[in-house]
């Protein structure tokens, strides 16, 4: 496993340091489900994992691999959501301990149906509202599609503007790869 090639393996590792101490945690693209199996093994007995999607069709792939995976207690702590991650706060009152967000379109699903730069924008303004002290968000980003650049260059802004007396944040991509190469953008809050 090429850990630093791999955008959502290095996500996945600085998300494992906050997450033992979770109590709400949000995958807000579940897709097939790899990113909501990682936070669910990682994450404490008392904790619960929101998984959304607008794809009923990644909700129900998700569902039978954490059905097939997860003991019925760690099923247990899964809430699987059919809407769009800017719903959050209708699903969600209390403070976010970390989120993910892996943009872009469900792998071996209809490419079309893809974040949107909009919606987006919206959710993670939401989840950095709601994130607690030293909660962590990881996003990942695909720029090498249209609606995948735009959104790319959207999110660098905004987290580039984000004050940081609030929130420290980090841009992880390979200087020496393709500049399409996904990208992470990883952001703690600190204070507030
Ligand atoms: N986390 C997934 C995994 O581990 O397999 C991969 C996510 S896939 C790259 C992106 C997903 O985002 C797709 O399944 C797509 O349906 C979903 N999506 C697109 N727009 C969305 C929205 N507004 N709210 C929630 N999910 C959305």
């Amino acid at each position: 496993m090429q850990l630093l090639s791999n955008a959502i393996q290095v996500a996945h590792g600085l998300l494992a340091q906050a997450l033992p101490k979770a109590k709400t945690i949000v995958d807000a693209t579940t897709g097939n489900g790899n990113d909501t199996l990682f936070l669910l093994s990682n994450s404490p007995a008392d904790s619960v994992v929101y998984a959304f999607d607008i794809q009923a069709l990644a909700i129900n792939n998700a569902k039978s691999k954490i059905a097939s995976t997860c003991s019925a207690a760690e099923q247990q702590r899964v809430k699987f959501i059919v809407d769009s991650h800017d719903k959050i706060a209708d699903y969600i009152d209390s403070h976010i301990d970390v989120a993910i967000f892996n943009l872009g379109y469900l792998p071996g699903g209809d490419h079309h149906i893809t974040t949107q730069s909009d919606s987006t924008l919206k959710a993670i303004e939401i989840v950095l509202e709601k994130l607690s002290c030293n909660g962590y968000l990881a996003i990942v980003l695909y720029p090498g599609h249209e609606e995948g650049q735009q959104e790319y260059q959207l999110v660098k802004e905004l987290a580039e503007n984000l004050p940081r007396k609030l929130y420290t944040v980090g841009w992880y991509r390979m200087i020496n790869h393709n500049l399409n190469a996904p990208a992470l953008c990883w952001i703690e809050k600190v204070g507030g």
